[in-house]
């Protein structure tokens, strides 16, 4: 029997689902879900897995020591403003559709968002941001992504965290995203059939994204293409790579990064999805 890791909120190991109405993601782990405790566990259970298993696995893995006392703090000293909240603080899978067209790539689960509610880019500043302007385009259902229960959806759309775990100043380190590297380069294979885009979020997304499809074996191009907003290159022959700035505070705050421009990379990679670019 793998070692377990403590529900945060049952406190019990991964054995039921979370309790109805907490506006949690349904657990993807089960009691015999294994436990990844190094990089070689994570290659390992990366290399063959499903998409639920992958979701599963991500879900309880425990490989980078300092981000599992990071994420398991934070949850547990909270943010004021979340103190009645239950926080997740655990690694966040990938959410969306299983056979997207346009696979969202960004850089790690926020603090006190999705560490606290369990889905990527939910409960947080950036994701209003992404999820406002999805929205309007009609890659989501609604304007706001606040708690796993909130009826929100993708749209032909998936999103994924380079590194699966909030990182101290949203930075892990070179060791840690090598590390975790073998969850979304499984995650970019098992969704390569259908992807045809993928909007990659600043330019920590650009650079996982060329790293995992070239890992996962597909062909990207070299010299390294540049990041930049509206930038664009092939990857995997077949599927355009589209940078769009990070929307964080620091770039939404200060103008280098307006609605407008992300509507346009974003309706940019429509138009190529339903072409089948
Ligand atoms: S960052 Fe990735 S590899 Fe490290 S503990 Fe989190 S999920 Fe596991």
């Amino acid at each position: 029997m793998p070692e377990l890791l403590p529900h945060p909120l049952t406190g019990q190991p991964f054995a039921s689902p979370v309790p109805p109405g907490t506006g949690w993601p349904d657990d993807p782990a089960v009691a015999g879900t294994p436990v990844a405790h190094d990089a070689d566990d994570v290659r390992r259970l990366a290399a063959r897995a499903t998409l639920d298993e992958l979701d599963a696995r991500v879900s309880v893995c425990s490989a980078c020591p300092r981000l599992v006392a990071w994420r398991e703090d934070v949850a547990h000293t909270k943010r004021a403003s979340f103190a009645d909240q239950p926080y997740w603080g655990r690694p966040i899978a990938g959410w969306g559709d299983p056979e997207a067209a346009i696979l969202v790539v960004g850089l790690a689960p926020a603090a006190n968002g999705g560490n606290r509610t369990g889905r990527i880019f939910t409960g947080d500043r950036s994701g209003d941001w992404l999820f406002a302007a999805m929205h309007r385009v009609g890659l989501a259902a609604q304007t706001t992504s606040e708690h796993a229960g909130d009826g929100q959806a993708l749209i032909d759309a998936r999103m994924v965290a380079t590194v699966r775990c909030a990182p101290p100043d949203n930075r892990p380190t070179t060791e840690e995203r090598n590390t975790c590297s073998p969850w979304i380069e499984r995650e970019v294979t098992l969704l390569a059939p259908s992807v045809r885009v993928v909007l990659a979020l600043g330019g920590y997304g650009w650079d996982a994204t060329l790293r995992s499809f070239k890992a996962a074996g597909y062909d990207v191009p070299r010299p390294k293409p540049k990041f930049g907003h509206g930038a664009e290159t092939t990857i995997a022959d077949d599927v355009t790579l589209i940078g769009c700035f990070h929307p964080s505070q620091q770039n939404t705050f200060t103008g280098r990064l307006t609605e407008e421009m992300t509507d346009t990379v974003l309706r940019r990679a429509m138009v190529l999805a339903q072409s089948g670019a």
